[in-house]
């Protein structure tokens, strides 16, 4: 008798500009972690917004894919931010989720800030379960986002490529983008310091 093939579940594929942060975001967060090790390069804090729909099988976070988890975000938690970002220590902010693409009004308006009080003495990584590529036919709030950032870890989620010793990535699919670079020359540039 033929044995009976399991189907593998595999994460979402929007059509471009499908989702949209207008409609989906409730402006709330999952999480903030200040002064961290593990979101990135150097001391790092990290803002964890709520909401995805990718729905990656595996989700390192899974609390966090409903738009409506966690609290709202606020003035008083974006000036404790700014405040813990201006420790000589730290060297950046750091945008997880939930999709940090999909909370868009939160995101821009952070990073906006962050320019604004550090220039670039401080840098922005961010991930997002879009690939490099989908973003580029994205909507302008997203483009935006991206303009606003210096590292992008791209990418969903996917078991079957996972790898717990990648740097920074859950699995071999995922790229470590240096921003600024691939917008400069259109092709995707990656991260100078790989190491795996
Ligand atoms: S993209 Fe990230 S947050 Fe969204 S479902 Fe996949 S692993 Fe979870």
């Amino acid at each position: 008798m033929p044995t009976k093939q399991k189907r593998v579940r595999l994460p979402k594929n929007p059509q471009p500009q499908e989702w949209q942060a207008a409609d989906l975001s409730e402006q709330r967060i999952a999480s903030y972690k200040p002064f961290n090790f593990v979101d990135g390069e150097g001391v790092r804090c990290s803002l964890y917004v709520s909401g995805c729909k990718f729905d990656c099988p595996g989700c390192y976070n899974k609390v966090a894919q409903n738009f409506h988890f966690g609290t709202p975000y606020t003035q008083e938690l974006e000036d404790r931010i700014i405040d813990d970002l201006s420790q000589s220590y730290v060297q950046g902010l750091t945008l997880l989720g939930g999709e940090p693409f999909l909370n868009t009004q939160v995101c821009n308006r952070l990073c906006h800030r962050v320019r604004q009080e550090f220039g670039h003495d401080k840098d922005i990584w961010s991930w997002t379960g879009y690939t490099w590529d989908e973003l580029m036919k994205e909507s302008d709030d997203k483009k935006e986002l991206l303009s606003l950032l210096d590292i992008l870890v791209d990418g969903r989620f996917l078991q079957a490529k996972m790898d717990l010793t990648l740097q920074f990535r859950g699995s071999s699919n995922q790229r470590i983008i240096n921003v600024p670079e691939s917008l400069k020359t259109g092709n995707v540039v990656i991260w100078d310091k790989l190491v795996k």
